[in-house]
């Protein structure tokens, strides 16, 4: 059983995307006061979408949208059509809650059905979940996923190095699940027992989280296994909103569910193609908590062309970081995704690294990036390693950064989003 789309060409999935946002901006105009409301506010009509084009006279929404209207915002269809709710962690303030109908869910479970065949998985194939379980999506939405793909699921949940390691002999798991930060110290952990021979282990599912080129090769070289990142927003449905594939040029992402605009964050229109902007999401079948424009603040850029893999789907790159975590700093807009980048593009550096930014007594800011040599470096070499990455730095992100380069491992690690960012100018 396929569970990819069929519409022949890119006319055949205009006109599917047409018809699903006709019928999302009906619905919620019917269906929710809010939106409603700011659909008048907008001047926009239901019957005005004529075109994919019209896309572009539709308001917004965002995140506060979604505080405003706790504990059930944008909802667009009757309480009791509602068959669960999931939530975002992990932020300040409400959580932002979505609901959704059984249609939602069996529409988010072939979706990510969807992702496990583009990673080239077989009903053969025994999937570790080693994602959080519980209010948020991770872990309903891997386990729903691949039993809807037909696998066998092991549904471990996060942490417990222990049991992971257990799981992967005993079972002879081939596909973990888990952030990446979580398959590195998975990796580290096999080798370290010399157990590395006796799993099974050929791919890694990983999302969640910002992760580097260089972190990527750890852990492909750590494991043997071949890397997939996965998108996933609660917004929108949660994670398996689409996969790389296996040319890793991009994110092939789900077109016929949603439609993906990458906008200028100040200025809301639609950034030259090929460059950074932010994404926004509106939903073309969802029925509970219908997304009209919704503002992720993650920043990505759309890829043009065709894929190597041979798959019709459009394609964007991995998320590149958040609006949000835009640092300012010499009156230069940083994401920290550029740093990832800039360590990613040179040898001899391991997958951790620090950025501090510091104001210094001359009243200037100051900033330290703190990387691990990687484990084959020769400490003899670090002043050269430094200054490179310096030169580095100053060249792409331009500015300038002092650079210290640390021993293998002894940065932290987390089994969950490490922190590599510290500002310390305003403590
Ligand atoms: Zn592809």
């Amino acid at each position: 059983m396929s569970f990819m789309p069929f519409f022949g060409d890119q006319a055949g999935l205009a006109a599917h995307q047409l018809k699903g946002l006709q019928w999302t901006v009906r619905h919620a105009y019917e269906g929710s006061d809010f939106y409603r409301q700011r659909l008048h506010q907008a001047g926009a009509a239901p019957e005005d979408i004529q075109s994919l084009k019209d896309l572009q006279r539709l308001p917004f929404t965002t995140a506060e949208d979604l505080r405003v209207g706790y504990p059930f915002p944008l909802l667009s269809v009757p309480l009791t059509d509602v068959v669960r709710i999931h939530a975002s962690s992990g932020t300040t303030g409400k959580r932002k809650v979505l609901a959704y109908t059984q249609k939602d869910i069996d529409d988010w479970a072939h979706m990510f059905a969807r992702c496990y065949q583009m990673a080239g998985l077989t009903r053969a194939d025994r999937v570790q979940i080693a994602v959080g379980y519980g209010v948020w999506t991770a872990g309903a939405g891997f386990q729903a996923g691949c039993e809807r793909f037909g696998a066998l699921a092991l549904p471990v949940g996060p942490g417990n190095l222990e049991m992971q390691c257990q799981f992967l002999l005993d079972f002879q798991t081939t596909v973990i699940c888990c952030t990446s930060s979580m398959a590195l110290l998975l990796a580290e952990e096999l080798t370290r027992r010399g157990l590395l021979g006796q799993v099974k282990l050929n791919k890694v599912i990983y999302g969640s989280e910002r992760t580097s080129q260089a972190m990527r090769q750890r852990i492909a070289q750590g494991l043997g296994a071949e890397l997939f990142d996965i998108p996933g927003l609660t917004e929108l449905y949660g994670p398996g909103t689409g996969l790389e594939c296996a040319a890793h040029a991009g994110i092939h992402y789900w077109a016929d569910y949603y439609i993906l605009e990458v906008l200028d964050p100040e200025t809301l229109q639609p950034v030259e193609p090929g460059q950074t902007g932010e994404m926004v999401v509106t939903t073309l079948c969802k029925e509970a908590a219908p997304l009209i424009r919704y503002r992720t603040r993650d920043l990505t850029r759309l890829l043009p062309g065709d894929c190597a893999c041979g798959n019709l789907l459009p394609r964007h790159d991995r998320i590149l970081g958040r609006s949000d975590d835009m640092i300012k700093f010499r009156a230069v807009n940083i994401y920290p995704g550029q740093i990832d980048h800039v360590l990613s593009a040179g040898q001899g550096v391991g997958s951790e690294y620090q950025v501090i930014l510091e104001h210094g007594e001359d009243g200037r800011d100051y900033m330290t990036v703190k990387v691990e040599r990687a484990p084959e470096g020769r400490a003899g070499e670090d002043p050269a390693l430094a200054a490179a990455i310096a030169k580095r730095v100053k060249d792409t992100i331009l500015v300038s950064a002092k650079v210290e380069i640390v021993d293998y491992g002894s940065l932290p690690r987390s089994e969950r989003k490490s922190q590599r960012v510290f500002d310390r100018r305003f403590a």
